[in-house]
This record gives C-alpha cells, structure tokens and sequence, in this order.
C-alpha cells in the first residue's frame, strides 16, 4: 500500500494491476480517491477483463452477432482467467451456446460457468463450433500433475487440422497466448488460414486504449467513432 500511496501523490489517475494474488485490484481500489481509476490487466485465475472484451471484438468482428453462435473454449479452464471473462463477456452479449471442453482435472468447479455445456471429448465438443477458443497450458497455476504428459495432453486435447475439420468451415480459431505450440495447438492450426489469433493481439492496444479512454473521463460515442 505505501506504493500505492506514493504513485497517488505523484497524481496517477489510472492504475493498471496485474498480479498473481487474487484481490489485488480490488485493494488498491478501496485504498485509493474516488477520482483514481483501477484496471485489471489479469487478476491471478479470476479475471482478465480487457481480455474478455478484445475476444468479444474479434468475434464479432468475424461474425457480426453473438446469438446463435457455438463457442467452444478447449484446455486448462480450472486456472484461466481468460475463460472467466469470456464468459462473462459472452454471456452478457447472449452468445447462443458455450461449450467447455476440457478433461475433468482442468474443469472448473460444479458451480462457476453457470449455463455452459460441459465436454470431455474434443471431438463431441468442438463438433459444429462456429469459434473454438484455445487456452495455455498453464504449468504456473498448477500444483502437481494435471496429466500424466504433453504429449498426451497434445493427443487427447491438442487442436490439430484434422480436429478443426469438425467445427463449421467457418470457423476462427483463436488463442490469448502465449501458445505452447504442439501442447494444446499444433503450428498448422496456429499458422492456418482459420487462425484469428494475431488480430487478437491488435485488437487488444484498441480495446486497452478504449478502456483507458473512458476510465480518464472520456465519453462514450466519441470513444466509439
Ligand atoms: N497473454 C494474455 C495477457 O498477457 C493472457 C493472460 O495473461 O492471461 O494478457
């Protein structure tokens, strides 16, 4: 908190937190003037807001609506952030259907991700998807063995081409990296014609902009044009 109260006095309007403790932002939000903003730039496995809403972009971007799409979220869900504000971001928007796919040690517990649909096979689970959103293997947040290896991992839950050909022809691939490529995507599938996952990164410096923007005052519509 001393840190927190020095950049105060050197007049911060904006604070952009990203630690590895849950309640983080929310601490420096209570301690701080009611005219400092917080951001969460990812808050441990909890939250990672501008994440959420760059994925929500891309997709529409893509798709142009979120009701009526199939939205497949494939890997370690239990200690994502990202999946967490995904939902959040797409359940608000009234996505049509969202899927998580995962082995049973990387689902989250019974009570979050209230209205998804639970998968334990890839195939069953990315069938038909209109997105299939891929997420990092994240040996950080893990303590001991999720699975027995990286390379089983990569052939029971890897996305590989021939996977993707279960999805609609349509479909976008993405991914908030960084990827470990040929443990949850294989290079193919990463480089392909169906990967959005670059255009991600983009989007990211406009919403984070955006976000800025309106967190020092800005308005709305001015930040929409
Ligand atoms: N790689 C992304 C980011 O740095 C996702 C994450 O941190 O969870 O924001």
């Amino acid at each position: 908190l001393d840190t927190v109260y020095t950049l105060e006095s050197l007049h911060v309007d904006v604070f952009v937190v990203r630690d590895a403790e849950a309640g983080v932002p929310a601490l420096v939000a209570n301690h701080v003037g009611a005219n400092v903003s917080v951001l969460s730039a990812g808050e441990a496995h909890v939250s990672h807001p501008t994440q959420g809403l760059l994925d929500a972009l891309t997709i529409l971007q893509h798709k142009k609506r979120c009701d009526g799409l199939a939205v497949a979220i494939v890997g370690d869900i239990r200690h994502s952030r990202v999946a967490r504000s995904v939902w959040h971001a797409l359940a608000t928007l009234g996505v049509g259907e969202l899927r998580l796919v995962a082995p049973p040690a990387l689902m989250p517990d019974k009570g979050e991700f209230a209205g998804c649909v639970r998968h334990e096979n890839i195939e069953q689970g990315i069938a038909g998807a209109d997105v299939v959103m891929m997420l990092r293997i994240q040996q950080e947040r893990m303590q001991g063995a999720f699975f027995p290896s990286v390379r089983e991992y990569f052939n029971l839950f890897g996305m590989t081409e021939a996977r993707v050909r279960l999805a609609r022809p349509d479909v976008i691939i993405m991914h908030p990296g960084p990827m470990n490529r040929g443990v949850e995507i294989a290079s193919e599938v990463a480089d392909g014609k169906y990967s959005v996952i670059l255009e991600q990164v983009a989007n990211g410096v406009a919403v984070r902009m955006a976000v800025l923007y309106l967190l020092a005052g800005g308005v709305e519509h001015e930040a929409a044009a």
